[in-house]
């Protein structure tokens, strides 16, 4: 079988797909103003194309799916979608990545179909902070939303928080208290500088580096990579239930472990999240009788993955926001 790989010899079994670019949060860090529909965009992929995408890759060695945008859960056809992903030979994990505004209400529906994992961004567990950030006071909801799933047995449950000086730095004890007694992980993840976000960037960035110290000097033992670990340095403690995984994509090795692609809700093949080339593939997403072609151009544009991002340079590549791109 034909697998993904670049000319690093990296492989990428691992494929993020936003399902719409909108968003009805507004985060301060992605969308300030809340989201606003860039001029002559196409609608997002449909269904059926989404299905001709996933058979493509699932051919090509993926193993991994996550469901991104933008708020992919506001998709009437999210359910759906999930069903086809996990259905899909070889695919073992089918993830979600959500603001969790529907997450009370539809989280059991998605396990239903087959989601396997939720990453549920929570940027601070103080109720007025959180709507500080998030624009939205809907803190309460969200946390009652994971002690269900974790009630429900849901099998993998991982908070996003975006590291953010002066704005939720001070929330680290709250975060590790939470996680003395639950099993879920904490992503911690440092904020990073899109086209859109350079002042804020400059006032909040903060390096994860002292939190790992930190942590190191309270008893938190880094655990050994995994071959197909994605990019957190993960962490964990003899007195908590539940985990810490840090996301340093201004760390030296943030890039050499990449193992994964980015599709965006229009169907343009991103090679890097900070990368300056989308590739269309929607116009190959039309018949079942392109799937050849598909696949061949899938394995000739990994030929242009790129080694590193340019961000250290300030290069943060065609995203203005990561709602635009599936963070
Ligand atoms: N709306 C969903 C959510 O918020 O979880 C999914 C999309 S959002 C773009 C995916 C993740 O990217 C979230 O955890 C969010 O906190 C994170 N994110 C957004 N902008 C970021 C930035 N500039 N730096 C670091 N993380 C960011
Ligand atoms: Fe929306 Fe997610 Fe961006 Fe927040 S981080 S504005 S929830 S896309």
């Amino acid at each position: 079988m034909a697998v993904l790989a670049d000319r690093y010899g990296r492989h990428f079994p691992y494929l993020r797909l936003s399902l719409l670019e909108a968003c009805n949060f507004r985060c301060s860090y992605c969308l300030p103003e809340g989201y606003r529909a860039t001029p002559g965009l196409p609608a997002p992929l449909h269904a059926d194309e989404i299905a001709r995408l996933l058979r493509a890759f699932a051919a090509l060695g993926m193993r991994k799916l996550r469901l991104t945008g933008g708020e992919p859960t506001l998709r009437k056809d999210l359910t759906a979608i999930i069903a086809l992903a996990a259905a899909s030979p070889g695919v073992e994990k089918v993830a979600l990545t959500t603001n969790g505004c529907l997450l009370r209400k539809r989280r059991a529906e998605w396990q239903a179909a087959g989601l396997t994992a939720l990453n549920v961004s929570v940027d601070a567990l103080e109720r007025e902070r959180f709507a500080r950030i998030t624009g939205h006071d809907r803190l309460d909801d969200i946390l009652l939303g994971i002690e269900e799933a974790l009630a429900a047995g849901f099998p993998s449950l991982k908070l996003n928080a975006v590291l953010l000086r002066g704005l939720n730095d001070d929330q680290i004890p709250a975060f590790l208290d939470y996680l003395r007694t639950r099993p879920v992980s904490v992503r911690f993840i440092e904020l990073m500088q899109t086209g859109t976000n350079r002042a804020y960037f400059e006032r909040h960035h903060l390096r994860a580096d002292a939190l790992e110290a930190q942590l190191q000097a309270d008893g938190w033992q880094p655990l050994p990579r995994a071959g197909d670990a994605g990019p957190a340095r993960e962490y964990a403690h003899p007195d908590y239930r539940g985990r810490i995984g840090v996301i340093a994509p201004y760390s030296r090795d943030f890039c050499a472990g990449c193992n994964r692609l980015r599709v965006t809700a229009q169907g343009d093949l991103r090679l890097c999240l900070f990368g300056n080339v989308g590739i269309p593939l929607r116009p190959l997403l039309q018949h079942d009788d392109q799937a050849d072609e598909l696949q061949a151009t899938l394995i000739s544009q990994l030929g242009l993955k790129a080694l590193g991002h340019g961000l250290h340079r300030g290069e943060t590549g065609l995203t203005p926001h990561l709602a635009a791109i599936g963070g």
